[in-house]
């Protein structure tokens, strides 16, 4: 047996040391070492050889038995740190290979002019609400004082979801909640996406809108035409002329278009313009009674004043822009202009 155990290390060794992978090593560790391997069987046999010769053996056999488990060991650690030392060299990266240039992002022209004019407002003491996109007529329409019948409420100018719920026109149902919830004073400026159903140079199925409200006790029309000539000189420059003229809106009496003073041709009448000298800006008015008392407001202690401007206009006028639809083509070679 003493002899069996030392042709039995031989082999085991020079099969050590003939093994090329991880697995041929992790194979001949079983076949020799395992529970049913061979030399583990050699050792179970000791116990039937007399008591004499039992001591030595055992002993032969422990040792023939650390013998192979260090040399497994230690061809195992070599060929992984090969291996390790291989993938190192084949995951090399050539660092004189020109990387790709990475281009940083940039806020959108739109986002840059809404956080201009937000910042111009929050100068006057005006904070940001937002409100639902998808908003209950209710919000969109009557509260705001436009009856069924006026033709916004026409299926052709509002994307309906179903009966009483659709895609927000305006950013004026923001005022609505906001007055449902505080008392006043307030003063808000709501900008966000609105939704109508055109599409041309002029006009994209969503755009931007910012609405501004104030109210207090003793509000007047200067108010109004204070608060937005600063705003509308804050953005198109000091020197800018502006122009208040009578209007409509459902939801302000009086009510007000103001225009500024062409920026392309100074007045002299182009083609922006339409040869009028004046490019239209805002829509804006004192609150109408009717809307306060919607919202459970005293109209005779109370008055104030609206506004509303479309964002994607301030920006082609501000930039020169002439087709409205370039602001959603995501075109890196337009936006990166600004
Ligand atoms: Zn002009």
């Amino acid at each position: 047996m003493m002899v069996q155990l030392e042709e039995l290390q031989n082999e085991a060794e020079g099969e050590i040391g003939a093994a090329r992978s991880e697995k041929e090593l992790l194979d001949i560790r079983t076949r020799y070492l395992g529970r049913r391997g061979i030399l583990t069987g050699l050792l179970r046999d000791i116990s039937k050889v007399s008591l004499q010769d039992r001591p030595l053996l055992g002993k032969k056999g422990n040792d023939v038995k650390d013998f192979l488990t260090e040399k497994i060991d230690m061809a195992l650690s070599l060929i992984r740190d090969a291996d390790k030392e291989e993938a190192i060299v084949q995951e090399t990266i050539d660092v004189t290979l020109e990387g790709r240039r990475i281009k940083p992002g940039r806020l959108h022209p739109i986002t840059q002019v809404k956080n201009e004019i937000c910042a111009i407002f929050s100068s006057l003491g005006f904070s940001i609400e937002e409100g639902p996109e998808v908003e209950r007529e209710y919000y969109n329409f009557e509260a705001l004082n436009i009856p069924d019948d006026h033709p916004a409420r026409d299926m052709q100018d509002t994307f309906y979801i179903e009966n009483d719920i659709l895609l927000r026109t305006h950013t004026s149902p923001v005022q609505v909640r906001v007055m449902q919830d505080q008392a006043p004073p307030i003063r808000i400026l709501s900008p966000g996406r609105v939704y109508r159903p055109d599409f041309d140079i002029s006009h994209t199925p969503m755009f931007h809108q910012i609405e501004g409200l104030l109210v207090d006790k003793g509000v007047c029309f200067a108010d109004l035409k204070g608060v937005l000539t600063i705003f509308l000189q804050g953005v198109f420059g000091k020197k800018t002329i502006v122009r208040f003229r009578p209007s409509f809106f459902p939801f302000t009496e009086p009510s007000a278009e103001i225009d500024i003073q062409c920026t392309m041709c100074q007045g002299k009448g182009c083609r922006i313009c339409g040869q009028t000298g004046w490019l239209e800006i805002l829509g804006a008015g004192m609150v109408d009674p009717n809307v306060f008392r919607n919202v459970n407001y005293d109209p005779d202690e109370y008055s104030g004043f609206a506004f509303g401007l479309g964002i994607e206009r301030v920006a082609m006028l501000k930039y020169g822009i002439s087709d409205i639809r370039l602001f959603f083509e995501n075109d890196w070679r337009f936006l990166s202009q600004f």
